[in-house]
């Protein structure tokens, strides 16, 4: 009765409407889930666990479920899955289980659509048990013409993936839900494929198919430790699993232990970077004309509405969500109680869309424990610390939906060492191991993640939580010149220079909640806000004029964020030769572009490795005989540092590689007038014959020695400076001084980003991914095919090339003047061969661009003549646009700039 008290008191604060009689009638609201558990009283202990097993499954939640299943259906099927009490007694009981699939990202909706297909298609036809699924169609409701447009997007990225949606008016919306209030929507996206997914019955089916092919699932038995050992070479890798009856060997675990998931990597010396929330919904009484309806997701008022029955669920995401900060080690099938002050705003926001549920009574409610991340995306993969050690976890209130398809994904990882997907945005290899045990990082970006899940997803959005983690030399005197920084794993890179002035990151206020008083004045959020848009930013004019600073005088760019990394020893060439796939095998003082591959050919990174003379290897510590200095970008150079390690792990190199990021800034200088510049600087010969084009060499410039590395990511003629840390004030201030003189202007990572796209360059984790090869990508040039040196997927690309390229990476302008910003959906001829991964505004070409992967409906071998020949089309937000393909970059295809050669105008002064 004290809830329900609590209740109405809540209501009658937040419902302007009077609450009617039916809502007093409803009673006292018990903690209950809304269907059947798995729960059994009569599940006894084991008395012994198998002595071995190729891969062992912890926690028998949906995520150790769907990855035992999956690695079944790879054929392992020496696999056991140990659950502490019984299936599902975790986070997955209580779940409200809402399937959806539309999101603003193609590797999330491969990962749904692949749930879906399991409970639609596959699973009660394979196993004979209905998987729970209800496909009563899903609705997203827009409030504003912005969220429309990101609908749009979302129904327009759909199409590549086959999913089928509409955009509805109002009206159209009040003839599929005649309850909805429609009187301030803008729109609404239906998606009839969507539903609902009951978690026993998803379980059940998931285990009875792996245990039918020979999985073992072992029930009230927890983990109490994780064996780790030491091979020859010292790789930490793991080596048994130790439960309450017995010890298990194994080299390999998954961690699908929920919000338990950090006392598992507290067994293994691992840190498992997540946080656990309350996080709930109601169950309502019988609502008369709701039978039938599709499950409503009010994005801008962030709240939910699931059909349950002739019932709804309503749940949704506050703003001070309640951390569960000891988490209990013995909790099973349980449930807290709900905090009517913290849901209330829920109960305000859904009336509002179901004015119904203002006479409707709360039957029960569901609050239990779930795990959340700094990035609202699941933590997957092998860590960077510990072979074998699998993480499976963190799935942010997604875990249904993600669940079938991260199952998948993991039994690939585990079974074939990668994945087949792009899942790096799920790989715990995309944070820093220098922030994953930083409990106010994960506390602070999870919540601000959370509060922020249903906000439209804005490409050039930044996080306000956690920010100045990782600061380099320069980061004061360009916060003072106006500087708009952007976080890339944990560091701050200058996004953009506004000439409106200095925009520090504060400390984040937690938007005003739990009694922390909001941040007032805040340029920062305001610059943010101008970028929230699916047009033109406000500041888009500045960008280009960043960018054309670049092409005609001279920019800067602080580019200190990259990975610095040195490998030498006596292996470094070997080492060096089977790692990277371009040939490095050169004289000291060259530099190459390469990229790196896993054994299916596929990158896993593109980057710079500079062979340095031993006297100037001394810059990195001692002078050694053979160095290699290897520059990767910044927002993935953990996942280079891993890679790199890994591959020297398993091929034994006798090498060291030390990471020297901290130690050095880098500043890129590019641009016409770059070398006048800093000739003027330094009494190194800078001319073309004494420092081509891909070379390097320690000069003096403004009193300090410094790596000078003569490339470019923009298109231009320019050199990388790689600057001791405490030299690189003095640096910093010579060039800006000099620099007048030559018209050389600040410029950031937003100009870089529309440079090389209009240059051609590849983006790693954007138009170049895991689920990419250097052929596809149009960099066979990077690949010594014609060598004979061996290289790590060699042999998958020599395969390739033979088969030929069932897709390619193809360039795009077209004429319209809007935005591309990737996930337009690309046609040939009238239908659709793809969807475009990387999209810019170039300056100097004066179009939007993008870059996508063409494959042929027939899945036959894409040709050149094939892009050639088509007739192409390019639909953002649901609207086609002609779209003309440029078989070369459509700036400076020749590339005569990067090499100095300035002797034809820009493409808009012709
Ligand atoms: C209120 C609420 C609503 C939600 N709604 C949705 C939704 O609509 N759609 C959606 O997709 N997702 C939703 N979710 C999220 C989803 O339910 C979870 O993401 C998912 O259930 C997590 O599954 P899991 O397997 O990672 O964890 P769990 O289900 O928590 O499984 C972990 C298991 O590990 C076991 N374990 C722990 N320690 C040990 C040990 N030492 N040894 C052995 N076993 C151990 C636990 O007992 C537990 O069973 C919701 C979550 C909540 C809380």
């Amino acid at each position: 009765m004290a809830q329900f008290l609590r209740c109405h008191r809540l209501l009658k604060k937040f419902c302007t409407a009077p609450l009617s009689s039916r809502l007093s009638s409803s009673n006292a609201a018990p903690s209950a889930v809304p269907y059947k558990s798995l729960k059994k009283d009569d599940v006894s202990s084991p008395v012994a666990v198998p002595k071995e097993a190729d891969v062992v499954i912890i926690g028998g939640g949906i995520i150790g479920c769907s990855t035992l299943y999956h690695l079944t259906k790879l054929g392992c099927t020496n696999v056991v899955l140990l659950e502490k009490d019984q299936l599902t007694a975790g986070t997955t009981w209580h779940t409200a289980g809402l399937i959806w699939r539309l999101r603003p990202n193609d590797t999330d909706i491969q990962i749904l659509n692949h749930t879906r297909h399991l409970l639609s298609e596959v699973l009660e036809k394979e196993t004979g048990v209905h998987p729970g699924w209800i496909n009563n169609g899903g609705l997203f409701i827009a409030n504003s013409k912005e969220r429309l447009n990101e609908y749009k997007r979302l129904m327009t990225i759909g199409k590549a993936f086959g999913i089928e949606s509409h955009l509805l008016s109002p009206e159209e919306t009040k003839k599929l839900y005649p309850l909805m209030n429609v009187s301030d929507l803008y729109g609404t996206l239906y998606s009839p494929g969507d539903g609902t997914v009951d978690p026993a019955g998803f379980c059940t089916s998931l285990v009875r198919g792996a245990t039918k092919a020979g999985a073992q699932v072992i029930e009230k038995c927890a983990v109490t430790g994780i064996d780790v050992s030491k091979n020859d070479f010292g790789t930490k890798k793991i080596s048994g699993v130790q439960t309450s009856a017995g010890t298990i060997k194994t080299d390999c675990i998954v961690n699908c232990t929920g919000v338990w998931a950090p006392y598992i990597g507290q067994m293994a010396g691992v840190k498992v970077p997540l946080i656990a929330m309350k996080h709930s919904y109601i169950v309502t009484d019988k609502i008369d004309g709701i039978q039938n309806m599709p499950n409503a997701r009010d994005h801008d008022l962030s709240v939910y509405l699931r059909l349950q029955g002739d019932a709804l669920s309503v749940g949704g995401y506050e703003p001070n969500p309640i951390f569960w900060e000891k988490v209990e080690k013995n909790f099973a099938f349980g449930l807290f109680e709900l905090d009517w002050e913290v849901f209330g705003l829920h109960l305000e926001k859904s009336m509002h869309r179901l004015p119904a549920l203002e006479k409707t009574g709360v039957k029960s409610t569901v609050c239990g424990p779930e795990s959340f991340t700094a990035d609202h995306k699941p933590l997957l993969g092998e860590d960077p610390s510990l072979r074998g050690f699998f993480h499976g976890c963190g799935f942010n209130s997604l875990g249904m939906n993600a669940g079938g398809g991260c199952g998948r994904e993991l039994a690939r990882w585990v079974v074939r060492g990668r994945p087949e997907l792009d899942m790096y945005g799920y790989d715990i290899r995309r944070f820093s191991e220098k922030l994953t045990d930083n409990k106010k990082w994960i506390k602070e970006r999870s919540h601000e993640s959370y509060v922020k899940n249903y906000s439209i997803v804005y490409p050039h959005d930044e996080p306000l939580a956690s920010r100045n983690m990782r600061t380099d030399a320069f980061h004061e005197e360009l916060l003072n010149s106006g500087c708009v920084y952007q976080e890339r794993l944990g560091f701050e890179r200058p996004g953009w220079f506004s000439p409106e002035g200095s925009a520090p990151v504060k400390d984040y206020d937690y938007y005003g909640s739990y009694g922390i008083p909001e941040n007032k004045d805040y340029t920062y959020v305001e610059r943010l806000n101008e970028d929230y848009t699916f047009q033109f930013p406000k500041h888009h004019e500045i960008i280009g004029r960043e960018c054309m600073g670049c092409r005609k005088q001279a920019a800067i760019f602080n580019m200190s964020y990259f990975g610095k990394f040195f490998l030498s020893g006596p292996d470094s060439q070997r080492a060096a030769d089977w790692i990277f796939t371009n040939n490095v095998q050169k004289a000291p003082g060259s530099t190459v572009y390469t990229c790196m591959l896993n054994k299916f050919g596929k990158v896993e990174a593109d980057l710079t490795a500079s062979l340095l003379t031993p006297e100037d290897s001394s810059i990195f510590g001692s002078e050694v005989e053979k160095g290699f200095y290897i520059a990767a970008g910044g927002a993935a150079a953990q996942q280079n540092w891993t890679h790199i390690n890994n591959v020297i792990q398993d091929e034994k190199f006798n090498v060291s590689i030390t990471d020297v990021t901290e130690g050095f800034g880098l500043l890129s200088i590019q641009g016409p007038k770059s070398r006048e510049l800093l000739q003027s600087l330094t009494d190194a010969d800078l001319n073309d014959e004494s420092f081509p084009f891909s070379t390097n060499k320690i000069i003096n410039i403004a009193g300090a020695k410094v790596l000078a590395i003569r490339l470019s990511f923009v298109g231009e003629m320019g050199w990388e400076l790689h600057i001791p840390y405490d030299k690189c004030v003095q640096v910093f201030k010579a060039l800006m001084d000099k620099g007048q003189q030559y018209g050389a202007i600040n410029a950031g990572y937003r100009s870089i980003d529309s440079l090389s796209l209009e240059k051609g360059y590849r983006h790693w984790h954007a138009d170049l991914r895991l689920d990419d090869t250097p052929l596809e990508a149009g960099l066979g040039f990077t690949c010594k095919l014609k060598s004979q040196t061996p290289f790590l997927g060699r042999s998958a690309l020599e395969e390739q090339k033979k088969t030929g390229l069932r897709k390619r990476l193809a360039c795009f302008t077209i004429d319209e003047h809007i935005p591309l910003w990737g996930l337009e959906v690309i046609y040939r001829d009238g239908i659709i061969v793809g969807f475009l991964r990387r999209a810019e505004y170039g300056f100097a070409i004066g179009k939007s661009i993008g870059y996508g992967y063409v494959s042929r409906p027939d899945g036959d071998v894409v040709s050149l003549d094939y892009l050639k020949s088509g007739t192409y089309e390019l639909e953002s937000m649901g609207i086609r646009y002609p779209a003309v393909y440029h078989a070369k970059s459509p700036f400076d295809p020749y590339n005569l700039r990067v090499k100095g050669d300035y002797s034809g105008p820009l493409p808009l002064d012709k």
